[in-house]
């Protein structure tokens, strides 16, 4: 072959390459995702941001094509596989199918975007308030509806119900299930553990590291099972509040790989990849730079990677998650998790727009510190910010004020157990109770912040009572009563009990017993139960029930009377109902109480009855109370020994 002829056939190699080459660039462009997967017409916010998603997709253009969305910016990162579409929906803009149209090298890929119109009355959905109680479920540990589920390949984490911290397979169907138990025991709101997604490795079932924040985790059920969930909870007048944990994710995320930013997820820091927990200081005028930042910036876990919440298209996806999953689902609220860890102005953001879309949402956000004045600062309306402050007393969180209706109210559940299992004393016992609720000054709303019997992460109320029933029922008693929206936590009504040590956090979290096939104890039957566990039951389905229609408990005033002897007497009164008297005697003697003590709030010669054990009460010179005893009384008004006044709007 002459010299002539290998130049010729090397350049025609070098061109078949180049063709090769040529093709691979014009393959058409991959979206593996958009996110959010559906949006809505007839929202407050017009704008809308999507996250699109497939490898080497920044490269590509795109346009929108269909009427009533337009696309006025796509925006670039560092990441070559994301792009950030900013479109604005027309005002009057109709339901239906735009496509977003992605094109690179001539090559083109249309995708279908879907505007759906919004359920009727869905911006002015009702939250939850004092009038409810909330009850905190495990849905991994509450009843187990399909054994098929339990687990699933590629997810990781297969159920393992020997182990504390293993994933039981409770699930989505078996909480339909039970729907019809929980709304007969007389609670009106069920608060989930998270539902997304979480895979990872161990420890899963908590649901606190997503992996997929748009995606029910399949050993849950499907995205049909929570909407069904949620229409067969409202069925039964039931609200669905969702857990949110905004501040970090799981690192099975994909986003730990390649996230849609560099910025996206904070670097550990220096030294203390962790977070300090310190949630003081941003509240905190004394507070280091350096303490502050390592709060909010640190992770949360070696597993859950902390988001970079000052990211705006980070703040704006996080924004828009939650609001895709109230719309699709059709939830009453959010619970937040780790809600302080966010950066202060993003969370003010977040929850203004979301109040702005959803006015009366209830969002309740959990603010675990026993200080009220840091969980004071987070609520809509504030008293902490009353005042013109000197500036040296000032955080940069201060400048900006979050509209955030309810806070957990972990410093009052926190004395109450303390209050119980303490003897009384000067400062101690129902003195330390009646003492700190001076504290409500601190709040905006005293009646919207959240308090709980128990939750996810505190020993139970058994334990943490050394499972002495009559305490039980005066810690119940005061959180179904006092002034605040109640929360319980499942399992409570029959004193579950921590299967280890309970000072470990899933020993917190104990089967529901009855919830998995085969169980000796079903507590939904009631079949096995002790005769305590029963009484408990019934005792409490009897509280919840009567609470429902109890208007003086959920608006009106508080008047409390010092305590005294092991005695401790509050009455709740006006908000249209009749006024309610509490008494609790956690001593070993019957207590004889001169009702003239309890004037003006319960007028000479009134009667009354104990709404848990019926019993009819003449309350015109005394009060009894049996040794470690509780009475929620209802006062009689038409056994009043004066006439009530004529309603003038009865016309008689
Ligand atoms: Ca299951």
């Amino acid at each position: 072959m002459s010299a002539r002829w290998r130049r010729m056939l090397a350049a025609l190699a070098l061109l078949g390459l180049a063709l090769a080459g040529g093709v691979a660039r014009a393959a058409p462009p991959q979206v593996d995702r958009v996110e959010p997967p559906h949006w809505w017409v007839g929202m407050a916010e017009p704008r809308l941001q999507l996250l699109a998603e497939g490898p080497g997709l920044a490269a590509a253009q795109v346009r929108v094509e269909g009427s009533g969305l337009t696309l006025e910016r796509v925006e670039r990162t560092d990441s070559p596989d994301h792009l950030f579409l900013h479109l604005r929906i027309a005002p009057g803009a109709k339901p239906g199918v735009s496509r977003l149209v992605f094109e690179h090298g001539g090559e083109r890929l249309r995708r279908e975007y879907r505007l759906q119109a919004r359920a009727p009355g869905s911006a002015q959905r009702r939250g939850f308030d004092s009038r409810d109680v909330l009850l905190n479920l495990v849905p991994d540990r509450f009843a187990n509806g399909d054994p098929a589920n339990d687990s699933l390949p590629g997810l990781g984490d297969p159920a393992d119900r020997s182990a504390l911290g293993g994933r039981h397979g409770g699930d989505l169907a078996g909480l339909i299930d039970r729907l019809d138990y929980l709304a007969g025991l007389g609670v009106t709101q069920l608060w989930l553990t998270p539902v997304l997604e979480n895979r990872q490795p161990a420890s899963s079932y908590h649901g606190y590291a997503a992996t997929d924040l748009y995606r029910v985790d399949p050993r849950l059920g499907t995205l049909d099972d929570y909407k069904r969930l949620a229409a067969e909870a409202r069925r039964r007048g039931l609200g669905l509040i969702q857990d949110l944990v905004p501040n970090h994710i799981g690192d099975g995320h994909r986003w730990r790989r390649q996230p849609p930013a560099r910025d996206w997820i904070h670097p550990p820091l220096d030294g203390s990849a962790l977070t300090n927990h310190a949630r003081t200081t941003i509240r905190d005028a004394y507070a280091a730079p350096a303490d502050r930042e390592a709060f909010t910036r640190g992770w949360f876990a070696p597993s859950m990677p902390d988001l970079n919440t000052t990211q705006p298209l980070l703040a704006r996806y996080l924004v828009q998650q939650a609001i895709w999953w109230i719309e699709e689902v059709g939830l009453s609220g959010l619970r937040v998790d780790t809600w302080s860890y966010s950066d202060a102005g993003f969370l003010a953001d977040w929850a203004a727009r979301l109040r702005r879309e959803y006015p009366q949402l209830g969002i309740v956000g959990e603010e675990w510190s026993l200080n009220p004045l840091v969980v004071s600062a987070w609520q809509a309306g504030s008293p902490l910010f009353g005042t013109v402050e000197p500036a040296a007393r000032r955080t940069p969180a201060d400048a900006t004020r979050p509209a955030l209706p309810s806070l957990m109210d972990f410093p009052l559940h926190d004395t109450l157990r303390q209050a119980l299992t303490e003897p009384e004393g000067f400062s101690s016992g129902w003195r330390r109770l009646y003492d700190f609720m001076v504290n409500d000054r601190l709040y905006a709303d005293p009646a919207r912040l959240v308090l709980f019997d128990g939750n996810h992460d505190v020993p139970r109320l058994a334990p943490a009572l050394r499972h002495d029933t009559a305490l039980q029922r005066m810690a119940l008693a005061f959180v179904l009563t006092t002034r605040r929206t109640p929360q319980l936590y499942y399992g409570v009504e029959v004193m579950l009990d921590s299967p280890a040590t309970h000072d470990a956090f899933d020993g917190f979290r104990a089967d529901f017993p009855g919830g998995w096939p085969g169980d000796a104890v079903d507590a939904f039957s009631g079949r096995g139960l002790t005769a305590e566990q029963a009484e408990m039951q019934q005792w409490l389905r009897r509280l919840l029930t009567w609470r429902k229609t109890a208007a003086a408990v959920h608006g009106g005033a508080l008047t409390h009377f010092l305590p005294q002897d092991g005695t401790y007497v509050y009455a709740r009164h006006g908000g249209g109902g009749p006024a309610v008297l509490v008494a609790f005697n956690k001593s070993e003697q019957p207590r004889r109480l001169a009702t003239s003590r309890f004037a003006p709030v319960l007028p000479a010669g009134v009667h009354g009855v104990d709404i848990l054990s019926g019993e009819a009460l003449d309350l015109s010179s005394e009060l009894t109370l049996a040794p470690r005893s509780v009475r929620v009384i209802e006062l009689d008004p038409s056994r009043h020994p004066r006439p009530l006044p004529a309603d003038p709007r009865s016309g008689s």
